[in-house]
């Protein structure tokens, strides 16, 4: 068995199952190896009765008190057991499993390890994993499970066994970093690192495992980077642009006034499009500093200097949002620039329409999504390419978007706050800008950080907002078990609420799993204020400004990161009213509290994150990953700071001393990015 062999010649693999391993994108062998655990399941010692708490995954070892009963209605029987120890009785429930009744006995002694949660009548644990005796759970004790990423069909069970089969009969043999490198800084041997990542027997394994693949994947990284520097070098500005008097009345003209930090980053944009040599520039700034205008500043320059200007967004909402926005701020301001939207979910005839006018040089603006840099697409004279949230596409994507015309402008912009230091490695090509004041009409967010009792005082607040005319979001809880749920979670809980808040309030939701037209409609209904409240996934999360919404509740707090749930609060307080951003949590953990207690105290992003690294420790890996902050497979750029440092002074060894090893390079390949 080799890498490249196909997945179906593994035992279990039928036709059916190989669909489902393709949709997660695995088809070969050497794809399933590489597909990480997204998280572990660790079988830590069962607790008393006493101590459970609500949120986690527990165990407990007790008998079996009284008769197993099943209730609940035929589609949803529930099968519920009393386990007792001499602490007190906890309640477990499994849904549709009615023959379990049968398999256990009262007075039996029972193992049971799955999340508790409160229900009307108290804590109870649901659908746990059983281990009957319990000596069954002693064999698991302490072990790290891997946890992977699923579609709906696929088990974790299945995953694993077909990872299993694949260790045993693959010849491994990929050693990708040279020796020195390896020894220098402790790095484990690849194959032991990757079967370690799978299957580690211990955490500290995993720690092994895991920091080797995480160096790997920034100096593979850093080493794609150094090479973009190099390409462009300090190219010869081709598209010099003459700052125009119509911007200037522009600016003077606007609702506000530029902050003092905006006017000094669009001074130094201003100056590098005017310079000998191209711009390449990174814009960091804070959720809501207000970055959207600089951008259209430089594209306007672009288009009244009369060339082509490109802006480029991760979701197609926020596309049509930066869309809208132009065409209306031109409208309004009577600047005749012809500005088109192409996005994947277009028809081919609307497609085509934009394309026609992007290849004429009519259109002098095109904002969208990645079509922008999918094949059809022929620009006039592109000059300028800018992309909007850039910590979620990858260098690639950049690259691809700056080939498109001949050495444009280059401008990237990015909310995640990282620290100039590790801005520098990261985005080693570009100069860096910072946006580090917010606009002086903003009053700070109110923050709470509540348990799951308060959410009727919070829907009771919301609709006290609604009727002073302003608008909530709310973020659904998350669910663990299968994408799939996520749709039937959306809307089972938008329909709870829109009872819960009467008729007069209109509740709309939105979902990964729509389609395109629905969601532009959805969000043109909450931004032209026709909806109150939006109900939705971290959908949400980027860029979407609706001035007049002031509440952000979100449910389940404890489950993210915490730079991500600064990104989905900074959905609120853009504009002049009191803003509320509501954390709930169904955790009672201290540590749980702590974390979230963080964003209580601070709206600064870059305090946050370092907070949050502090607080959890560079050790506690298995707590939450800060998601959706640039592109790794594996690797954080918070979490695994010192390591991306490590790479990065690796990287330079390696070029400076020429390092044969560079040739056999393979591609630099990264992860296909997040697209909602
Ligand atoms: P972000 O940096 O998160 O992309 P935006 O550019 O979307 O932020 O700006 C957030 C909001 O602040 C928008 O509604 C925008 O119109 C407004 N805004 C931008 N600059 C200023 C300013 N100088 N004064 C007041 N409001 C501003
Ligand atoms: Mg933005």
């Amino acid at each position: 068995m080799v890498e490249s062999t196909k997945i179906k010649e593994l035992k279990g693999i039928g036709e059916k199952t190989e669909k489902l391993f393709h949709k997660i994108g695995i088809d070969t062998v050497g794809d399933l190896i590489r597909y990480y655990p997204r998280g572990y399941d660790v079988y830590e010692e069962a607790v008393p009765v006493s101590e459970v708490e609500e949120g986690r995954v527990m165990t407990v070892t007790g008998a079996i008190y009284g008769r197993v009963q099943v209730g609940g209605s035929p589609r949803m029987q529930v099968t519920t057991l009393q386990v007792k120890d001499i602490t007190g009785t906890l309640r477990v429930i499994w849904f549709r499993m009615p023959f379990l009744r049968n398999t256990l006995a009262a007075g039996g002694a029972i193992t049971v390890r799955g999340r508790i949660v409160r229900r009307r009548d108290g804590l109870v644990m649901e659908h746990p994993e059983m281990f009957y005796p319990p000596a069954k759970y002693e064999e698991k004790l302490h072990t790290l499970q891997p946890v992977y990423g699923l579609t709906a069909g696929l088990t974790n069970n299945a995953v694993v066994k077909a990872m299993r089969q694949a260790f045993e009969s693959l010849n491994l043999s990929r050693e990708m970093l040279p020796e020195e490198i390896r020894f220098k800084y402790g790095l484990a041997e690849y194959n032991y690192a990757l079967r370690g990542i799978h299957f580690p027997e211990d955490k500290e394994v995993f720690y092994h495992a895991r920091n080797r693949l995480v160096f790997e994947e920034f100096l593979e990284f850093i080493l794609a980077v150094r090479k973009l520097k190099e390409g462009s070098g300090k190219l010869r500005n081709e598209y010099v642009m003459a700052s125009c008097p119509q911007l200037e009345r522009f600016i003077g003209e606007l609702p506000f006034t530029l902050t003092g930090a905006q006017k000094k980053v669009w001074e130094e944009i201003a100056e590098d499009l005017s310079s000998d040599t191209v711009m390449s520039r990174l814009v960091q700034g804070d959720v809501g500093s207000g970055k959207t205008i600089v951008a259209v500043l430089a594209l306007m320059t672009a288009a009244l200097n009369g060339y082509q200007g490109a802006m480029m967004a991760p979701t197609e909402v926020l596309a049509r949002q930066h869309y809208d926005s132009l065409t209306r701020l031109f409208e309004e301001h009577g600047l005749p620039i012809k500005t088109v939207l192409l996005t994947g979910s277009m028809t081919a005839k609307e497609k085509r329409r934009a394309y026609d006018r992007i290849e004429c040089g009519l259109a002098k603006i095109i904002v969208g999504t990645h079509a922008l840099i999918q094949g059809a697409v022929q620009y006039d004279n592109l000059a300028l390419v800018i992309t909007d949230e850039q910590h979620r596409f990858g260098v690639k994507q950049r690259e691809t978007f700056a080939q498109k015309g001949g050495a444009p402008h280059v401008l990237v912009m990015s909310a995640t706050p990282i620290p100039r230091t590790l801005a520098i490695i990261l985005y080693g090509d570009l100069d860096i800008s910072v946006i580090d004041e917010l606009p002086a009409n903003r009053l700070p967010i109110k923050n709470c950080v509540v348990d799951t009792g308060y959410r009727k005082t919070a829907y009771t607040f919301m609709k006290k907002q609604i009727a002073e005319g302003r608008q909530c979001y709310v973020i659904c809880p998350m669910v663990e078990e299968s994408e799939n749920l996520e749709v039937e979670n959306v809307t089972d809980y938008a329909a709870a609420l829109q009872a819960e808040l009467g008729e007069m309030v209109v509740v709309d939701y939105l979902h990964g799993k729509m389609r395109q037209k629905e969601k532009d409609a959805i969000m043109d209904r909450f931004s032209r204020r026709e909806s109150h409240v939006l109900v939705s996934t971290t959908v949400i999360e980027v860029g979407i400004d609706v001035p007049n919404a002031t509440v952000m509740l979100i449910e389940n707090a404890e489950r993210f990161g915490l730079a991500q749930l600064h990104q989905l609060r900074g959905r609120v307080g853009r504009g002049g009213h009191q803003s509320y951003c509501i954390f709930m949590s169904g955790s009672k953990a201290k540590e749980t509290r702590e974390r979230l207690e963080i964003l209580n105290q601070t709206n600064d992003g870059f305090k946050i994150a370092s907070e949050d690294l502090r607080l959890r420790g560079p050790g506690d890996l298995f707590g939450i990953r800060q998601s959706g902050l640039m592109n790794f497979k594996i690797a954080d750029v918070y979490q695994d700071a010192k390591i991306l440092k490590q790479a990065n002074e690796a990287a330079d060894w390696l070029l400076n001393t020429d390092h044969e090893w560079l040739k056999k390079l393979p591609k630099y390949e990264e992860p296909s990015s997040v697209i909602i």
